[in-house]
């Protein structure tokens, strides 16, 4: 800074006083501009795809095998500079790169979710109702039902046939698919019914149902001609009959695609930015980190929206026996204490999302303490909710260290918290992978309008978690 610029002892002063974020859009230059806006084609694009878990799963995994990534049950071998997959379920899957130290020394983590608010059909989900074929759905994760109807929705997952095979079901992500919809009830009748109902109670859990035919079969004597015509449509295009639904994994997701919001183009609307956002950017950084001293474990989990529970989510030993594994090739001569002695030492972000300042409701937010979209990436020590209850609560020196390192790479980051004390609250994968004893704090994008059909986030704050993501792989 020139010398007729240098700052007053007052100026000096306010910066030790004050902890204030930055706009990134009013500090970056045309070269991080253009950095911002390459991120945020690059994640729509893999946003379109990403349906589902197991549609993020297998472009993860795809992509990893183009990077050269291999399989770590099958490796022979491991050294440092090696990368790896290992896939659960489908569902659930971790990358690894390999670092120069020994994982002894612990390793660094990052641990996004690839689950997402939606509707999962039923077990039995087909039924008929005035001529109409509808689906029968149970919510899965927190919603708010009303955000849900009358918008097209797809439905994606896997059916498995009376002969144990295993079908794929994708119907409306594509131009031309026919799509599917829950259509709400005309204003003119919905008075008794709706209007003077509470918000969380005037629609009912049952009423989620989709639409999805109304052709019925010609024959007198069939009772429910339009719900045979749909099974024999199934029929025909998947070879699946009704009983096949109950080895079924159906999920209806919202169809719009990702699209630039604002004149700007300075943010981002879609469906499951929490925590696709988080995946993305967890994923793209591993890819692009260089070799480190240090271990780097990318782990996507699922079930996080209904408490990480199941073989698939946060609590399944998934990842003790991946990293048992790896301890296993490396040294030939892994045992249990070394196993919980490397997940002790181990570093970890948990990669998730945070509720930015919402300017139509302040009422709820603290406005000193919670995040603002394009100030960066969000640092939340503890999450839980009225006295910290369930919370994984960062303990000082890990925040220190991960704010440190932010620091010294230019990376743009903010404070969070969940708006104001009893408000509300939530959680993440943050506190099962604190029980493993390991250093872990929640670290992620600023989100408008989470767990609705169709989420906001600032491109800026995209692109500064792919990079402090990469500078913790690198560095912490
Ligand atoms: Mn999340
Ligand atoms: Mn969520």
């Amino acid at each position: 800074m020139p010398e007729n610029e240098k700052k007053t002892q007052y100026q000096k002063l306010e910066e030790k006083l004050h902890y204030s974020s930055k706009n990134i859009w009013s500090e970056v230059d045309d070269k991080a501009v253009k950095g911002i806006f390459d991120c945020g084609e690059k994640y729509k694009d893999f946003l379109t795809r990403a349906k589902s878990e197991r549609l993020t799963v297998k472009w993860i995994l795809e992509n990893a095998k183009k990077k050269g990534y291999k399989d770590l049950y099958a490796a022979k071998e491991i050294k440092p500079g090696n990368t790896f997959f290992a896939v659960n379920r489908n569902k659930n899957i971790a990358l690894i790169k390999i670092g120069k130290k020994d994982i002894k020394d612990g390793i660094n983590f990052i641990v996004a979710h690839a689950d997402a608010p939606r509707l999962d059909l039923k077990q039995i989900p087909l039924v008929e109702d005035t001529e109409i074929a509808l689906l029968k759905t149970q919510y899965y994760g927190g919603i708010k039902k009303y955000q849900w109807l009358n918008i097209p929705l797809a439905l994606v997952g896997v059916v498995v046939t009376k002969d144990n095979k295993t079908v794929e079901i994708e119907i409306g992500l594509n131009d031309g698919d026919p799509v599917f919809i829950i259509p709400d009830l005309l204003p003119h009748l919905s008075k008794k019914v709706q209007d003077q109902k509470k918000a969380a109670e005037f629609i009912e859990g049952e009423t989620l149902n989709l639409v999805c035919g109304n052709i019925p079969v010609k024959d007198e004597k069939i009772k429910e001609k339009v719900k045979l015509a749909v099974l024999e449509r199934l029929n025909k295009d998947y070879g699946i009959v009704e009983e096949d639904f109950i080895s079924a994994e159906l999920e209806a997701v919202p169809v719009m695609q990702p699209r630039d919001v604002g004149i700007d183009r300075s943010l981002i609307g879609g469906y499951a930015h929490d925590d696709r956002v988080s995946t993305f950017s967890a994923v793209m950084s591993i890819f692009d980190s260089k070799v480190g001293d240090k271990t780097q474990v990318t782990l996507i989990v699922d079930k996080e929206e209904t408490g990480s529970d199941g073989p698939t989510g946060a609590k399944s030993l998934f990842i003790f026996n991946v990293v048992g594994t790896v301890i296993d090739k490396l040294s030939k001569n892994s045992t249990d204490s070394i196993l919980r002695g490397t997940m002790q030492k181990s570093l970890c972000i948990s990669a998730d999302v945070n509720g930015a300042i919402h300017p139509m409701y302040k009422s709820v937010h603290d406005e000193i303490n919670d995040a603002k979209l394009s100030h960066g990436i969000v640092l939340t020590k503890y999450t839980g909710h009225r006295g910290k209850y369930e919370a994984n609560d960062a303990d000082a020196e890990f925040v220190g260290k991960v704010r440190w390192l932010f620091n010294k790479n230019g990376i743009f980051w903010q404070y969070g918290s969940l708006g104001k004390v009893d408000e509300g609250g939530g959680g993440t994968i943050a506190k099962y992978f604190a029980s493993y004893n390991a250093s872990v704090i929640d670290c992620g994008v600023p989100v408008i309008g989470m767990h609705s059909p169709y989420e906001l986030i600032s491109k800026a704050d995209l692109y500064f978690a792919y990079k402090g993501y990469k500078v913790f792989f690198e560095q912490a």
